[in-house]
């Protein structure tokens, strides 16, 4: 972080330690320094093919192995893979401050293995399977994970994972408006704030009053709503700021 953060730090803390429903919106980017791709770099492609294109409904439809080989190439990078200072420094904040809730992007559940226990996991979660005709969700930590997995239903199971064109779980959506609608500040970090609904949320809870601080080393269509932008990594500036 540089010099001209200094005073722009003080006041975020400030506002931080005065927050009393803080809320933190989190994408790729702050398990980026756990060594998780994002999708946006260079290195988030698989076969030379984007993930618009293999996380979609109608691609299961047309390839379910094609589409499960993918997410076992994405398990494969995620197994074993720590959060790193930034999921820790939330974690904390959440035993500090009870009232903080982390609304996430991510699929990759790290917040949770930091510690944190009030996550919205927006898309879902790559660790659970979900069955394509009974709907039971089970947890499957297979690595590598038979490439055409079965429900004891004997149906197709897939990634309980939110696929684009598809719409969020409306009861994590309901509880994340609620949280944004009645947060006093917004952390919004390392998201590029174009999947919707999720980039939503911050302009929803700007409109209701919340202090918007943004940690991302680029620019985002977001950056324009914030009330201080932290150009920084997350690993630097979350542990920095808490
Ligand atoms: P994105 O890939 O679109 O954007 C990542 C953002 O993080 C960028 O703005 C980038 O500048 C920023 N960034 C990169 N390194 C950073 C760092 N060290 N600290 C802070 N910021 C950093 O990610 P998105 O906005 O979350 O949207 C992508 C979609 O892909 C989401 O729906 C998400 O579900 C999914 N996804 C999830 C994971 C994961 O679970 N870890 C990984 C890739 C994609
Ligand atoms: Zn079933």
């Amino acid at each position: 972080m540089t010099e001209r953060h200094d005073g722009l730090l003080g006041e975020v803390k400030e506002r931080l330690k005065a927050a009393r429903r803080p809320v933190v919106l989190s994408g790729a980017g702050i398990s980026a320094e756990s060594g998780v791709p994002t999708f946006r770099g260079s290195d988030g492609l698989w076969r030379n093919m984007r993930a618009e294109e293999l996380a979609t409904p109608g691609a299961f439809k047309r390839d379910p192995r094609l589409v499960w080989e993918f997410y076992d190439w994405r398990r494969g990078i995620l197994e074993g893979i720590r959060p790193n200072q930034a999921h820790s420094s939330l974690a904390e904040l959440e035993r500090r401050c009870e009232d903080l809730t982390i609304i996430t992007q991510n699929v990759d559940g790290l917040h949770r293995l930091a510690g944190s226990r009030n996550v919205l996991e927006l898309h879902g979660n790559i660790w659970l399977v979900r069955c394509t005709e009974c709907e039971k969700v089970t947890e499957n930590r297979e690595v590598p994970i038979e490439i055409l997995p079965h429900c004891e239903c004997g149906a197709v199971l897939r990634p309980h994972i939110v696929w684009f064109g598809e719409s969020l779980p409306a009861d994590v959506f309901d509880n994340a408006v609620r949280a944004s609608e009645s947060a006093d500040l917004m952390m919004v970090i390392g998201t590029s704030g174009v999947v919707q609904p999720a980039a939503s949320l911050a302009t929803l809870a700007k409109r209701s009053g919340a202090y918007l601080v943004e940690i991302n080393p680029e620019s985002t269509p977001l950056s324009l709503e914030m009330d201080a932008v932290i150009c920084a990594s997350a690993g630097e500036a979350v542990p920095e700021l808490l």
